[in-house]
């Protein structure tokens, strides 16, 4: 037995990414980083960053189908596909459309809230131990409703989590709103408050844990694409880069969205689609809200973080296009806007739009590759990848170092797409 530490390649430097770097290396391994642009600069930068739990119902819900085709007539709406003929899109919205169902809808459920949970702890434990600087605040999450027949058919939503996930929300009527929240315009119906949730800055978070990490060791290789890997049998030997080949004994494919596109290499193709979402960042005010906010009428999202104000949302399938469409940032500080009592700021500090990896089934994809079994793939954490970093990083250490993992993998297992 070799007395070197064995040494793992994280490949994608997400919040996935950077997750499965800290557990790997709090777990004894020599871990590298290799990232084809900047550390946290794609979808794990701009997010509402959310750390949520109260996320368990996934997207594929009963009547999504028929809430998403009257989205795509509203030009402003929060759902967009750009039609094209793309039969991995079409089989994957078939897919997705087939999951839409009270059954398919809870067992998604049961598969994502470990991870949530189990990440929310670990968030907890590594702010304590970590002291990274992020705006951690844990001030939980409001559903805010402006229309009280949506307000109210929200309850049997609240009756299921409460009764299948013991994840309950706290009703509060128009009056105890505005007083918990006095930023809200008095036209708000009312709101479900989770208190359980909490909310950090997506991009300091990874600039600082980038940080730790680098003096506990890690290597991080930026601008570092992955080509190809070098194998021998059933196992990866060697990444290849356009700058170097990088040896390890385990690789882990941490590519977000883009994983679909190394396909070839890894053997199998993923069910990824990309799922543009955008936001706009302002600068903080006085008159800001002090708890992040959902509206789900308009599927916006408000957060206001410590240095700064995040408009979020939209869910637009239009494959790998990275234009921004302005027309969409209009739509989030439209929508926000209708709910707040002072004006939003006319200054912008950033427009963004990130590429989600998501899956038709809305679970994560965490495990051994078909392929390799010295490749692990996490990867496909839908529109809750920061809210599941640190428990896929914690299941990915443990998978690779043979310990009995502290959640079940079995959902999650790239394997049931083969
Ligand atoms: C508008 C919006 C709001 C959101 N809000 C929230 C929220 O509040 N809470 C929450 O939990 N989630 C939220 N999400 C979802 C969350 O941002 C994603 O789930 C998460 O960032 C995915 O992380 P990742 O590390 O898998 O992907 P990424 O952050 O995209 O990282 C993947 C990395 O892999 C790299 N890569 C790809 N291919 C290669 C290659 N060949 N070689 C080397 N590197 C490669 C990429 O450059 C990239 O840096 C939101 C998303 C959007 C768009």
């Amino acid at each position: 037995m070799s007395s070197q530490p064995r040494h793992v390649l994280v490949i994608g430097g997400g919040v996935i990414g950077i997750g499965c770097a800290h557990y790997l290396q709090q777990a004894g391994f020599r871990v590298s980083v290799a990232e084809k642009g900047t550390i946290g600069g794609a979808c794990s930068h701009g997010n509402c960053g959310f750390v949520c739990p109260s996320h368990v119902l996934p997207l594929a819900e009963p009547g999504a189908v028929s809430s998403a085709l009257k989205a795509l007539l509203n030009p402003n709406g929060a759902f967009r596909i750009r039609p094209r003929l793309d039969p991995r899109l079409w089989s994957w919205l078939l897919k997705f459309a087939r999951r839409c169902n009270h059954n398919d809808m809870v067992s998604a459920g049961h598969a994502i809230q470990p991870l949530l949970t189990s990440s929310l702890s670990l968030y907890q434990d590594l702010m304590r131990f970590a002291s990274l600087e992020c705006e951690w605040q844990k001030k939980g999450l409001l559903f805010v409703y402006r229309d009280h027949r949506a307000l109210e058919a929200y309850e049997p939503v609240n009756s299921l989590l409460t009764s299948e996930f013991q994840e309950s929300a706290r009703r509060m009527n128009a009056a105890e709103l505005l007083e918990f929240e006095p930023a809200l315009k008095d036209n708000v119906a009312g709101a479900w408050y989770y208190e359980h949730d909490a909310h950090l800055r997506p991009d300091r978070l990874l600039a600082s844990w980038r940080a730790f990490l680098e003096k506990k060791g890690v290597q991080f290789f930026e601008r570092h694409e992955l080509l190809g890997l070098e194998k021998a049998d059933s196992q990866a030997t060697s990444a290849k880069f356009a700058e170097q080949s990088i040896e390890a004994d385990t690789f882990v494919v941490a590519t977000g969205a883009w994983t679909p596109q190394l396909s070839e290499i890894l053997g199998i193709r993923l069910p990824i689609e990309p799922g543009k979402g955008y936001s706009l960042t302002l600068p903080r005010s006085e008159s800001d809200p002090q708890t992040p906010i959902m509206f789900p009428e308009y599927r916006v999202a408000v957060t206001p973080m410590q240095t700064s104000l995040r408009l979020g949302s939209i869910m637009e399938f239009a494959g790998y296009d990275s234009r921004l469409n302005q027309r969409r940032l209009r739509m989030l500080s439209a929508s926000a806007s209708q709910f707040m009592k002072q004006p939003l700021p006319t200054k912008i500090n950033e427009e963004w739009f990130g590429w989600r990896p998501m899956t038709y089934d809305s679970v994560p994809i965490i495990g051994e590759s078909p392929q390799f079994s010295n490749v692990i793939l996490a990867t496909g954490h839908n529109m809750l990848g920061l809210s599941m970093s640190t428990g896929t990083g914690k299941l990915v250490s443990e998978l690779i170092a043979g310990q009995e993992p502290h959640l079940d993998p079995t959902p999650y297992s790239p394997h049931r797409f083969c």
